[in-house]
C-alpha cells in the first residue's frame, strides 16, 4: 500500500461554500490518464452549481474545461509531459444512444466537474479515450476554450453550411463569436452578428464577421435589407432568450434553417410558431459535444482559423475561483472568457 498523496483542489461544500483544501490525489486505473491541470476556464455551469440551481452532491471540484500535463498513463502515442485537453463528457458505450454513435445523449452519461470531479485542482484522472494532445501551435491560456469550442462544432455537425449562404449569429457571447468564426470557416457568406453590446459588435467585426447590428426589430429589418429580401439561409440562436428566438425566427428565410444552441429554460414562451409552418423551417437542436468533434476544433485553432486568444479577458490564479465566480455573476459588457491559471 502506498501512501496517499495529496493535493490542492478547490472544494465546493455546499451552494456559496467555496474554498481551498488538501484532498486525496486521484490515482488512474488502466486505461487512465493522471493530468497535472495548468488552465482551466470557468462557465455559466460552474456558477449555477456554486448557487444551488444546478444540485450536486458535495463536496465537489467544480471545472469541467480543462487542459494540463500528462503525468502517468503514457503509452505509445502519449508520452510524460505531453499538454492535453480532458473531454468532460462521460458514457457508458452500451446504450442505444451510445451505440448509435450518440454518446452526448447517453441516459447513464455524467459531466466531469458536475457528477464527479472536475479540474479546479492539481490533478484530474481521466480515461485515455477523453484525452486529446494539443498541438504546440496552441497557447494554453486559450486552450480550456477548445471544449466550448467542441460544443459549437457539434452544432454545425448537425446542419450543413455551404459556401455563400448568409449565416446570422443571435448573442455574440463567447459561443457566438466562436460560431461567427466556425461559419466564415465554412465560406458563409454574409455572416452577421447580433448583439445589443457595441463591444461584442466590434470584437465579432475583428473576428470576421461581415456585418454587425444591434438586437431587436431593427435586426429583423436589417437581416431582411442584407439578404436580398429574403432573410437568411441559417440562423444560429445563441442566447436561450424567448424574444431572441422569435426574432430569430423572423429573421430566418422561407425553407431555411434554424440552430437553437442557446439553451431556452422558458417552460412556456410566445413564440411566431406559424413561422414555423408557413416558412418549413428545418430547426436543428444540439446538446453538448462528441469525441468526434475535438480533433477537427483543435485543427482549426492549431492553423488560426479559430480564434480563442480575443475571447479571453481575465487569467487569474487557481485560488481566485471564487473572485471568478463572482465576475460571471455580474453583467459585466467587456468580460468574455475567464481562465483560471494553476502554476506549479
Ligand atoms: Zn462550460
Ligand atoms: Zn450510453
Amino acid at each position: 500500500m502506498t501512501k496517499t498523496a495529496l493535493m490542492k483542489a478547490m472544494v465546493l461544500r455546499g451552494p456559496r461554500e467555496l474554498g481551498p483544501a488538501e484532498v486525496e490525489r486521484p490515482a488512474p486505473a488502466h486505461n487512465q490518464v493522471l493530468v497535472r491541470v495548468t488552465h482551466s476556464g470557468v462557465c455559466g455551469t460552474d456558477l449555477h452549481i456554486y448557487e444551488g440551481a444546478i444540485p450536486a452532491r458535495y463536496p465537489l471540484i467544480m471545472g469541467h474545461e480543462m487542459i494540463g500535463e500528462v503525468v502517468e498513463g503514457e503509452d505509445a502515442t502519449l508520452k510524460r509531459g505531453d499538454r492535453v485537453i480532458v473531454d468532460p463528457a462521460m458514457y457508458c458505450g452500451m446504450c442505444v444512444n451510445c451505440r448509435a454513435g450518440q454518446t452526448n445523449l447517453c441516459p447513464n452519461g455524467s459531466l466531469v466537474g458536475r457528477d464527479s470531479n472536475g479540474g479546479f485542482a492539481d490533478y484530474l484522472v481521466a480515461p485515455r479515450t477523453h484525452v486529446y494532445p494539443l498541438p504546440a501551435a496552441i497557447d494554453s491560456s486559450v486552450a480550456p476554450l477548445i471544449q466550448v469550442a467542441t460544443t459549437c462544432m457539434h452544432g454545425h455537425h448537425r446542419m450543413n453550411i455551404f459556401p455563400g449562404q448568409s449565416v446570422v449569429v443571435v448573442g455574440l457571447g463567447v459561443a457566438g463569436q466562436i460560431h461567427v468564426q466556425l461559419a466564415k470557416a465554412w465560406g458563409a457568406y454574409p455572416v452577421i452578428g447580433i448583439t445589443r453590446s457595441a463591444y461584442k459588435r466590434n470584437l465579432a467585426g475583428q473576428l470576421g464577421a461581415d456585418i454587425t447590428m444591434s438586437s431587436g426589430a431593427e435586426a429583423v429589418r436589417g437581416v431582411k435589407e442584407a439578404t436580398d429580401g429574403r432573410g437568411a439561409d441559417v440562423v444560429i440562436e445563441c442566447t436561450g432568450v424567448p424574444s431572441a428566438l422569435a426574432d430569430a425566427m423572423n429573421m430566418v428565410r422561407l425553407g431555411g434553417t434554424l440552430l437553437l444552441f442557446g439553451i431556452t429554460s422558458a417552460t412556456q414562451a410566445t413564440l411566431p410558431f406559424y413561422q414555423l409552418y408557413y416558412k418549413e423551417l428545418n430547426v436543428v437542436n444540439t446538446r453538448a459535444a462528441k469525441g468526434e468533434d475535438f480533433p477537427p476544433t483543435i485543427d482549426l485553432v492549431a492553423r488560426g482559423a479559430l480564434k480563442l486568444k480575443p475571447l479571453v479577458t481575465h487569467i487569474v490564479p487557481l485560488h481566485d475561483l471564487e473572485k471568478a465566480i463572482g465576475m460571471l455573476e455580474s453583467d459585466e459588457d467587456q468580460r468574455m472568457k475567464v481562465i483560471l491559471e494553476n502554476a506549479q
